[in-house]
Order: C-alpha cells, then structure tokens, then sequence
C-alpha cells in the first residue's frame, strides 16, 4: 500500500515538473497554448493514478482530488473546469459501480467546493484556509461511502486513518514544491525587472531600450524608418541645488510619467542615466517623430512640478533627434542625437534640433 502512495505522489511530483517547466518557457507559447497544455498534463496525471490504485482489503482508492484541488487553489475556474471534465469523462468511459461515485464525490463536488472557497479567500488565502479546503475536500469526498457501501462505516473505519493521512501528507507536500517554485518565479521575475529597468522612474533602463531597439529593428518592415531621440532636462541642476535632491528625485518620476503616457509598440522610453532621456521611435516619416517630440515638449512645458506643498516650477527639456540611417549601429544613432541635444541646449534649451 505504501508503495501505491509513493507512487501517486511521483506522479503528482512528476506532473508539478513538466507544469512548471512549462510555465517556464511560457513566453514561447500563447496563453491558450499553455492553458491547453497544463489542462491535458494534469488531465493525464489524473486519469493515471485511476491506474495506479491504493489497495486496501477489497477496497481502492487513490489521490486524484489533490491535483484538482491545487488547479483550483492556484489556476483559476477555466483550467480546473476543463481538466475535471476530461478526468470525469475518462472516468465514466472506464465504467464499474463505483464509477458515478467516484466521480460525483470523489471529484465533482469537492472540486467545485475547492473552487468556490479558493475564489473567496482570493489570493490572500493562507495555509490555514488551505488546510480547511483539503479537509473538507476530503470530507466530501469520503464520508458518502458511509452510505453508499454496505458496510460503508466499518471500511472507513478500516481505511479511514490511511487515506486522510496519505491525502494530507500528499497535499502538504505538493503545496510546498509549488508554493517553492511560485515563490522562486516570483523572485526571478524581479530580478529580471531589477536588471532591465531604472529603480527611481520605472522606465526602462539604457541596455534594455537599445537591446528592445535592436530586436524591433530587425523585425519591422523595410516601410517603417527608425528614430533616436535623446532628452535632457534644462538646468536640472539648479532645481536640485534650490529644493533639494529628493525634490529632484520627484520631478524625475514625473517626468518619466508623461513620457511613459507616450509609450506605444512604436515608442520606447528609456532612463538613459541621470537626467537624461533616450526614445526609440519607429514612424513612416521623420515629421511624425517630429510631432511627437514636439508634443511631448509641449506637455512638460505645461506641467506644474511639485517643489514645495504649494509652489510648483515649470521644466523644459532639450531634444535631438537622428534618423537611424542603415548599416549603421544604434550606437551611431545614439551618437549624432545627443550631438543634435548639445545643439538643442546652445539654443538656450527647450528646443527640438534635428
Ligand atoms: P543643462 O541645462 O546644461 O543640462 O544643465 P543641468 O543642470 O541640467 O545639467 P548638469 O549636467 O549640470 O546637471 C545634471 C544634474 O542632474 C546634476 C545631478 O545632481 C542631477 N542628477 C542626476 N541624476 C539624478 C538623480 O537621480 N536624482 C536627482 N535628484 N538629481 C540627479
Ligand atoms: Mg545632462
Ligand atoms: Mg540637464
């Protein structure tokens, strides 16, 4: 017997390792394709443990509901309904008395019960709320017996002890392995913003805009020509020096605001370094790159920066614009923008050179 528990729970462990690898590599696939995919892995890890039964006297179990209730606690109504549908068809097409039970207890119900109390709880569920699920999961599943075997009460008696111990310790241990690799996407996900982002603006950071910069290149079409435009913020330093760098710190989170209100799939902003700005702008023509710096230009000319609770200062903002001309690298583009901006600032700032 312990070795069919033992062999339930390589199955739930060997389906947590292809779900997460799946999950891994999630940016090659679509959301339906991956939603496909954990729907038919875990229908297969269910419909595989109806054949690795847990033999106790005459009577079989095994740990399907677990599964199920993790779909239910971690995936959402869409995923969970699909896989219990394909485990209960499978289910009754393998026949056998205990066949409507098995699937109305021993998954139907407290499936959609794991489901309901998983939506109430919402993602702040802590591990005392998931302890109430297996239990009553359990409950749902195992009391009926009582009334549907004949002598339903002394098997449970028999048997009772075992499955609601193998359940549980089965649950305590899938919940960890994936409550482990939840908690460690989690953190790869940070790190990943941490390494492509600015921490002060939230903008992306200069290697990241020229690495995106460089990939939309080579993707777009021969008909979209390519921009760099290059911001600095007029006399920044005397705004820090009068109010102070946490004043300064402020003003460039507003700023990296109105540039990210310009954001588009044609438009990425970066935080080239201090209270610098880089744009990549993919556009038909130069002019509607134009129009758009000039827009932008015009929006910080009319925002009132916070300095003080009630005294706000107007900033301006020089930009040089380069066509990113062919055989040349973003680097070059980069290059001949920022010399534009130094023309931009001989002009007195608050101007657009291109
Ligand atoms: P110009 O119009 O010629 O660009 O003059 P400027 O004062 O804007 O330029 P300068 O290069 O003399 O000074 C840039 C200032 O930007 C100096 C620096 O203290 C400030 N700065 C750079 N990064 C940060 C930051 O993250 N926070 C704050 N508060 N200030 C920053
Ligand atoms: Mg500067
Ligand atoms: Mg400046």
């Amino acid at each position: 017997m312990i070795q069919s528990i033992l062999s339930n729970l390589a199955v739930i462990l060997i389906s947590h390792l292809a779900v997460t690898t799946l999950i891994n590599y999630r940016e090659r696939f679509s959301k339906l394709l991956l939603q496909i995919s954990i729907v038919l892995l875990m229908s297969i890890t269910i419909i595989s443990m109806f054949y690795l039964p847990i033999v106790f006297d005459d009577y079989r179990f095994d740990l399907r509901l677990i599964p199920l209730m993790m779909l239910a606690i971690f995936c959402g109504w869409r995923t969970t309904l699909s896989t219990l549908l394909i485990a209960c068809l499978w289910r009754l097409s393998m026949g056998g008395d205990g066949a409507i039970p098995g699937v109305v207890y021993g998954m139907l119900l407290p499936t959609v019960f794991a489901l309901l109390y998983a939506k109430i709880i919402g993602r702040k569920g802590r591990f005392w709320d998931r302890f109430v699920i297996v239990s009553v999961c359990w409950t749902l599943s195992d009391i009926p017996l009582m009334f549907i075997l004949n002598d339903g009460f002394e098997i449970l008696k028999q048997i009772g002890l075992w499955r609601y111990s193998s359940f549980l310790l089965a649950t305590l241990i899938y919940y960890t392995v994936i409550q482990i690799e939840n908690n460690r996407l989690v953190m790869k996900e940070r790190l990943v913003f941490l390494a492509t982002h600015d921490q002060l603006t939230g903008l992306l950071n200069r290697q990241e805009c020229i690495r995106l910069t460089e990939v939309k290149a080579k993707s777009n079409s021969k008909n979209v020509k390519h921009f760099i435009a290059m911001f600095d913020i007029d006399n920044f330093k005397s705004l820090n020096d009068r109010y102070g760098h946490v004043v300064g710190d402020e003003a460039l989170i507003q700023m990296a605001q109105i540039f990210k209100s310009f954001e588009t799939d044609q438009v990425n902003i970066a935080r080239y370094g201090g209270e610098e700005f880089m744009m990549h702008i993919c556009a038909p023509e130069r002019e509607v790159a134009i129009t758009l710096l000039e827009n932008i230009q015009e929006r910080i000319r009319n925002t009132a920066f916070r300095v003080t609770q009630n005294h706000t200062v107007p900033v301006t903002v020089s930009i040089g614009l380069a066509d990113w001309v062919e055989n040349t690298t973003v680097h070059d583009a980069i290059k001949e923008a920022d010399r534009k901006l130094y023309l931009a600032k001989d002009r007195g700032g608050d101007h657009l050179v291109v």
